[in-house]
């Protein structure tokens, strides 16, 4: 009977190595450095690829990758252990070497590319050498069977023309992996396709660089992108023609889980905040953390954390069981729809018992609950979730059957 709680000895050596470098080198970035995605930056170059270097000497470089990539093959459980010490920084991830959304595009680009396409751009995307976009969502559409983007074939290229909508990083990418009609009259979920443009294509542009929250105008780097008869050859497609949303599921289902991870490790720095906040304020005579509304606060906030922290662990370790994304599609979307109301309600906590300060722009959390609403956005939104876990309740052990449910509450 395999069914505990204990992390191996060995590994949590390389946990406590992790958390001690990450707080002790790595979350001061946070406070200096702007975008974790300019690779190219002079800033970058001296501060972050020195500590780069160490994860790699430590061997902890883009654990996410199986040995077929060059990476350790750690599963996602060790994944999650560890991605819940990186997302405590915004930084982390970069400088280990599994940062979305390259982590998932260069899944999509290991099982789907031409050998020249993995040649350009694979290896130097899993080195950090340069950065990638995502650019499937569009400004006039939110299902994929109204996306309008499209390409057409033309002799040996296709040629693609529409608009993208947040196409994180783009401003600082060296290519896009672009969602495009292909097959306009097939069913909503054969009628697109996935292609590789760099972003220097000529047609590629711009138009501004969308920001989130109070980030000022022109600083952000969510890409609204507009295509305009912008060829690529024809061996840019990847995958077979018209299977854009099966190649998607490649990198969504992953990505999911490695966000949850992350928030995981948010989470957690909120609540330790809120702890130390009650441990260090006395009002009236006493430690806020001698008020029982503040306790309760905690101990909600406790309960709430680490039933998340155990239903990704648990979703971690059921995809290293099946080694199928599609098989716990369902465990997958019960954390994406768990993460942005724990991660809201404890950062909320978290500001309340900080008062003032909580609210101030000398802590993060404003832009930390500001990040619990993104949770619920970015990756698909939260209630198509919830119709995936909810899709076939009559197949759920619990479910009552629908015979009994007239019985019970008929009329
Ligand atoms: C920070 C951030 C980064 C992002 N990065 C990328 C990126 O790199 N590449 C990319 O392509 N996209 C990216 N996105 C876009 C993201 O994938 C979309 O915002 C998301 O899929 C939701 O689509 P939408 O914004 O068009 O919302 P809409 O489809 O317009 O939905 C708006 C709201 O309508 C309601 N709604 C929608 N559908 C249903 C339904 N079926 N049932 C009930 N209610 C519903 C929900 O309340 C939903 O939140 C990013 C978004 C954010 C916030």
């Amino acid at each position: 009977m395999a069914w505990d709680f204990e992390t191996d000895a060995e590994y949590q050596v390389l946990l406590d190595w992790t958390a001690d470098f990450v707080e002790k080198k790595v979350a001061p970035l946070d406070m200096v450095l702007g975008s974790a995605m300019q690779y190219q930056d002079p800033d970058f170059i001296r501060l972050v690829r020195p500590l780069q270097q160490e994860v790699k000497d430590m061997g902890l470089w883009a654990c996410h990758l199986g040995p077929d990539l060059g990476g350790l093959g750690f599963g996602q459980l060790k994944l999650a252990l560890l991605n819940e010490i990186l997302g405590q920084s915004r930084f982390a991830s970069v400088v280990f070497g599994c940062q979305a959304p390259d982590t998932g595009n260069a899944e999509i680009l290991a099982h789907y590319g031409s050998d020249e396409i993995k040649a350009k751009y694979l290896q130097p995307l899993l080195n950090g050498e340069l950065a990638s976009s995502y650019s499937m969502s569009e400004p006039h559409a939110g299902g994929p069977e109204e996306f309008k983007c499209s390409a057409v074939r033309d002799g040996d290229e296709w040629v693609i023309n529409g608009e993208k909508w947040f196409s994180s990083n783009a401003r600082f990418a060296s290519f896009l992996i672009v969602m495009v009609v292909t097959d306009p009259e097939a069913s909503a979920h054969g009628r697109a396709s996935m292609i590789v443009v760099p972003t220097d294509t000529p047609g590629v542009e711009i138009i501004r660089n969308v920001g989130v929250g109070d980030e000022p105008p022109g600083h952000g780097t969510h890409a609204y992108v507009r295509y305009t008869d912008v060829r690529v050859p024809k061996q840019n497609l990847l995958g077979p023609r018209g299977q854009g949303f099966a190649v998607a599921q490649t990198r969504l289902g992953g990505g999911r889980v490695h966000h949850a991870m992350r928030t995981v490790g948010q989470i957690k720095r909120a609540f330790d905040m809120m702890c130390q906040r009650a441990l260090s304020r006395t009002t009236k005579g006493e430690m806020l953390a001698d008020k029982q509304m503040v306790q309760e606060k905690i101990a909600d906030s406790w309960i709430e954390m680490e039933a998340f922290r155990l239903l990704v662990l648990r979703t971690a370790w059921r995809i290293d069981q099946f080694n199928d994304y599609v098989k716990v599609r369902k465990d997958i979307a019960a954390i994406k729809a768990m993460m942005p109301k724990v991660y809201h309600d404890v950062v909320s906590r978290c500001i309340q018992v900080h008062g003032a300060l909580g609210v101030s722009n000398e802590l993060p959390l404003s832009g930390m609950l500001l990040s619990s609403y993104v949770m619920g956005i970015a990756d698909g939104k939260v209630l198509c979730d919830g119709e995936v876990v909810f899709e076939s309740p009559s197949s759920w052990p619990s479910a009552p059957a629908a015979s009994s449910i007239s019985a019970r509450g008929g009329p």
